[in-house]
């Protein structure tokens, strides 16, 4: 069975009805290339990169970033890497944030909202991409947006580095912004979203979790915590028909991505990338090509 996987290796999937979808390697690191590569990953359509700030004994610097993204960039060249930017939050620690101890850590100061709140964090991850966006194919996406206000301020920070590396002389690049679909909020809006976001990327663990009222980490409410749930799948329809009238790709990147119970519904719906972890890689491609019409 393993050979006949590892055929697929090289394969750019379609369906038998002629429909390509990318399949496209979750990671967390540098250590994540190889396996990522191995499969076949067309891509990487989630970086992680909370990995970066929780190994270190401090923050990492703007340099220290560059040159990691540099070298996924330069990895998977010519396809696309989506670059995550910071998603952290109180129930995750880091050298040199402090989180407040919160009542509901998933409902608190995490993502994009944490990142908004300390520009001496944030400016450097943006200033690294912008920087290492020579090297590749580079998209980057923020997390647990709500508010098309929090989209807006970080295409305002990205603007305001820009500019700065401009002046400082230092070759950047550009890239792509675009955003999670992860809070019932933005799944909501999708519409008005689609409209200033270059591409969306549907994080089904958190969604899932919002959505059906269910901590993704209790055992207890496991049985709620499902993605294939109506209630989930309603919400991921009406995210990809948002994003199909905006005419912007969209990605799931969540767990459900390598669930092939529901890679037919998915395709169906539009979706043009799934991402996941490289183990699930060979498995989903040879899915894909067997869809039939
Ligand atoms: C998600 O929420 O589905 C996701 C991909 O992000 P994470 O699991 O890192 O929260
Ligand atoms: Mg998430």
């Amino acid at each position: 069975e393993k050979a006949a996987l590892a055929a697929y290796r090289l394969v750019a999937p379609k369906t038998k009805d002629g429909r390509p979808v990318l399949v496209a390697a979750n990671i967390g690191g540098e250590r994540d290339i190889g396996p990522a590569l191995q499969a076949g990953a067309q891509g990487v359509g989630l970086f992680r990169t909370e990995f970066l700030f929780m190994e270190a004994r401090h923050l990492p610097s703007e340099d220290d970033q560059e040159a990691v993204y540099r070298r996924v960039l330069q990895a998977f060249a010519p396809h696309h890497v989506v670059v995550r930017t910071l998603d952290i939050g109180g129930d995750k620690p880091v050298a040199g944030i402090e989180f407040p101890k919160e009542e509901n850590p998933f409902l608190g100061w995490r993502g994009v909202r944490m990142c908004l709140d300390r520009p001496d964090v944030f400016k450097p991850q943006i200033r690294a991409l912008l920087r290492a966006a020579t090297q590749g194919s580079l998209k980057v996406m923020i997390p647990m947006i709500a508010d098309i206000g929090e989209l807006r301020a970080v295409q305002a920070i990205v603007r305001d580095c820009a500019a700065e590396l401009a002046a400082e002389g230092k070759p950047h690049g550009k890239f792509d912004l675009g955003i999670m679909i992860e809070t019932p909020a933005a799944a909501w809006m999708a519409d008005e979203l689609a409209q200033e976001a270059a591409f969306f990327s549907i994080g089904t663990n958190d969604l899932t979790q919002y959505i059906m009222a269910a901590d993704r980490t209790n055992p207890k409410v496991a049985s709620l915590n499902r993605a294939d749930h109506p209630a989930v799948l309603r919400a991921i329809a009406h995210i990809c028909a948002a994003a199909k009238t905006a005419g912007i790709p969209v990605a799931i990147c969540g767990e459900a991505a390598a669930n092939l119970d529901l890679t037919k519904t998915f395709i169906d719906l539009g979706l043009d990338e799934l991402s996941m972890s490289p183990a699930a890689i060979l498995r989903a491609k040879k899915h894909i090509t067997e869809i039939g019409l």
